[in-house]
């Protein structure tokens, strides 16, 4: 049963206009505009950085001239970085109107240099989170599927992977990604495509504030990613208190479509919970949240996020000692914890100051 609430956000975020990004397309799309070549091999010489030169596609100019009729071919460009001491790159990326946005690049220093990417899915974010510095900046527009492959291709043929087995993507940069399913999906289509990057659905991870609508009609979509929950209170009050999308989709209503999302064998929620000083970091609120998991709080991933502090927000970290009691008594429970610090916390730039 779809949900019929209204809510703020049923109103689409502005569009950009113009022509459509030559990175959004399917080869079936490149087909049917008429490619005079092996659409499938165009889609390749597109999706796979690992070929390019000097930042660009080697398209050849037949196929160039075609693209150029009708599709923009630019990129989203890297403007600005911030090299945290663990790695991690902050990036801000200028779109072609001049709008920026945010990716961070996280490799692990481990064998197979594996990379995790956290993209972004709109310019600014309409959820209005009050710990969230992109949440103060209010909703600008949508990215399209092509500006958001776009992000990945273009940090991708700068800083790697070499290879997109090496790679993983979450959409938990700026914006609410379920606010702009529709470009959020056909980018994982393209993503997801074998001609191009290839890149598994169950290395995909959408993570979401708790718009009820969206997980509802994503549940549906093939290929389906996986699927994180921004938690961060265990009680009503205080979830609407810091985050307004509560006002509409309450606990209970968020818990009830995670029992509709089907879940697959071997399939995993994440459940993200940003630890809040004074605000929801008690022993109490620890067992609440278990309760609200229900079944969901063996099995699956929760990751504690201690508060990174910002400008824009009053919220501070709690204590060590708090942050591990808290930890303690979901483990008590046989939940599987990990306390995440945010990467590149030492560059200052929480998600969303970069790009403003
Ligand atoms: S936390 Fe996510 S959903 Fe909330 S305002 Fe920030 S970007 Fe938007």
């Amino acid at each position: 049963m779809l949900s019929d609430v209204s809510s703020p956000w049923d109103a689409p975020a502005p569009e950009k206009v113009g022509r459509p990004s030559a990175f959004g397309l399917l080869p079936g799309e490149l087909k049917a505009r008429g490619c005079p070549n092996d659409a499938n091999h165009l889609f390749s010489l597109l999706q796979r950085p690992w070929n390019w030169a000097d930042g660009t596609p080697k398209l050849g100019k037949d196929n160039r001239t075609f693209l150029e009729s009708f599709a923009d071919l630019s990129l989203p460009k890297m403007d600005e970085s911030i090299e945290s001491s663990d790695g991690t790159q902050k990036l801000a990326l200028r779109l072609t109107d001049g709008r920026r946005i945010e990716t961070v690049h996280m490799p692990r220093v481990v064998k197979n240099a594996r990379v995790t990417m956290c993209i972004s899915s709109q310019v600014g974010c309409a959820m209005g989170c009050t710990f969230c510095a992109t949440g103060a900046m209010g909703i600008l527009r949508n990215l399209t599927a092509g500006e958001i492959v776009g992000q990945i291709l273009s940090v991708m043929s700068v800083l790697g992977p070499g290879t997109s087995s090496r790679l993983t993507l979450v959409f938990m940069g700026m914006g609410e990604p379920l606010h702009n399913l529709e470009h959020v999906h056909r980018a994982i289509q393209v993503l997801t495509h074998t001609s191009g990057l290839n890149i598994p659905a169950r290395r995909i991870t959408v993570s979401t504030s708790g718009l009820v609508s969206g997980i509802e009609k994503l549940a549906k979509l093939r290929p389906r990613p996986l699927l994180a929950l921004s938690l961060n209170a265990s009680t009503d009050e205080a979830r609407s208190r810091t985050m307004p999308v509560n006002k509409v989709w309450n606990l209970a209503k968020l818990r009830a479509a995670l029992d509709t999302w089907g879940l697959r064998s071997n399939e995993k929620f994440t459940f993200e919970y940003v630890l809040l000083a004074g605000e929801n970091d008690t022993d109490e609120d620890a067992d609440r949240l278990v309760a609200w998991l229900g079944p969901l709080s063996r099995g699956h991933n929760l990751n504690l996020i201690p508060m990174n502090e910002h400008a824009a927000s009053d919220f501070h970290e709690p204590s060590e000692a708090r942050i591990q009691a808290f930890s303690d008594r979901l483990k008590g429970h046989g939940c599987f914890v990990t306390v995440r610090r945010s990467r590149g916390r030492d560059v200052n730039a929480a998600c969303g100051q970069l790009a403003k």
